[in-house]
């Protein structure tokens, strides 16, 4: 059988579908992968990417950190893709649960889903690091240099989860529960490289494993349908009921 046509079956069938996605759901959005080798490095930046997204590297050098993130990361002129619009329409006809993501481009929540858990933050979200205060991704773009708080002049700090920052506790125990309540789970456009993505599916319990990636994973031995091919294209033909 093909493998749309039993990827259609499964989702026909299920009724607590979870997805887990990474960087390659956004990438037909035009959001580069940066640890793909055709997206950020070789770049005109003296510091590999890991470097210049850590905590350390924000607090020693934020001019450096904004100028980075400001190019590469702060996209807000992407819209959702296939996948998005598709996984929204399957929450919205009360399949889908959550969306568990490592991107942090709100493009799932632009196409419409509401459960979405975002494991790596928001570009979305600021704060003043000194009062608190919120200011969304315009005011991050707008400004220049080392965004400051309008009330307090404390440095803004994206809610974008740093290299060497925890990840939000609240979001892992909801990720988890999320995922052992699934029937079924969709991993996608992630090859599960980064912390905590392999340990979340562990918790899996549910029928059936679809995983959805252009390359290898560590789990595609288990998985019950594999599919390499873009996962825009491959989300477009499924159809929701
Ligand atoms: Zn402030």
């Amino acid at each position: 059988m093909e493998k749309i046509e039993r990827l259609q079956q499964i989702i026909n069938r299920c009724d607590r579908l979870v997805f887990f996605g990474g960087a390659g759901v956004s990438t037909e959005s035009g959001i580069p992968d940066f640890r793909s080798v055709d997206g950020l490095y070789h770049q005109k930046y003296e510091y590999p990417p890991e470097t210049i997204l850590s905590h350390s590297f924000f607090m020693r050098h934020p001019e450096e950190f904004f100028r980075f993130y400001r190019e590469k990361m702060l996209v807000l002129d992407a819209a959702p893709n296939a996948a998005h619009k598709k996984l929204a329409e399957l929450e919205q006809a009360g399949k889908l649960k959550a969306v568990v993501t490592q991107n942090i481009d709100g493009l799932h929540q632009a196409a419409g889903s509401r459960k979405v858990l975002e494991l790596h933050g928001s570009i979305h979200r600021n704060y003043c690091m000194n009062c608190g205060a919120f200011y969304d991704a315009q005011y991050i773009r707008d400004t220049d240099g080392v965004p400051r708080c309008k009330h307090c002049k404390g440095i803004v700090k994206p809610d974008v989860v740093l290299y060497e920052e925890a990840l939000d506790q609240k979001i892992m125990e909801e990720s988890v529960n999320a995922i052992s309540e699934a029937d079924v789970l969709i991993v996608g456009g992630t090859s599960l490289a980064v912390y905590p993505a392999a340990g979340l599916l562990r918790y899996f319990q549910g029928e059936a494993l679809i995983v959805l990636n252009r390359s290898a994973t560590p789990v595609d031995g288990n998985a019950d349908l594999l599919i390499e091919e873009p996962i825009g294209q491959v989300m477009a033909r499924i159809k929701v009921r």
